[in-house]
């Protein structure tokens, strides 16, 4: 019989996760469902249109975003089906992700993900057109985020 997953949904890994992000070192925007590895974002329809939503809507937005329910360690390393053990991540990031059967490896794989850092910010500005504004915060928070990044920039000169 094929494997049919009757984990956690999206919404109830969300709630699990919402309030670890700092502690895992990433930056998730509640109100703006995206990728928890490389940031994609699907586009605004995903998006928590108002600042003061229920905390009902903000549920909805994370259940309805196409991510995936990745397992952090696989099924097959013992890895369990619970919202502790899952992560949502787009297509991309799912083939990507190690097969570990250890989260901290897991972990440090999500945060060198980033869409923060060099290469992978210029793909992510790419499939999302980010605006000017939302490009300038991104670009000064590389700045201050990624010492790479002035390293990469002199050579470039
Ligand atoms: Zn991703």
């Amino acid at each position: 019989m094929p494997y049919i997953d009757m984990g956690p949904s999206r919404a109830e890994i969300f709630s699990y996760w919402k309030d670890s992000f700092r502690d895992i070192g990433i930056f998730i925007d509640w109100g703006e469902p995206s990728c928890w590895a490389c940031g994609f974002h699907y586009g605004t329809k995903y998006d928590v249109k108002s600042a003061d939503a229920s905390w009902k809507t903000i549920l909805g937005c994370w259940q309805k975003i196409p991510l995936q329910r990745c397992h952090i360690v696989p099924r097959s390393l013992g890895g369990s089906d619970g919202p502790s053990n899952r992560f949502l991540m787009c297509r991309e990031c799912h083939d990507l992700q190690p097969n570990t059967p250890f989260p901290d490896i897991f972990f440090e794989w999500v945060r060198a993900q980033s869409h923060i850092g060099g290469e992978s910010l210029q793909k992510w500005k790419k499939r999302c057109g980010v605006s000017e504004l939302a490009k300038t915060s991104i670009e000064n928070s590389t700045k201050s985020w990624n010492p790479r990044s002035s390293r990469l920039g002199s050579m470039a000169k």
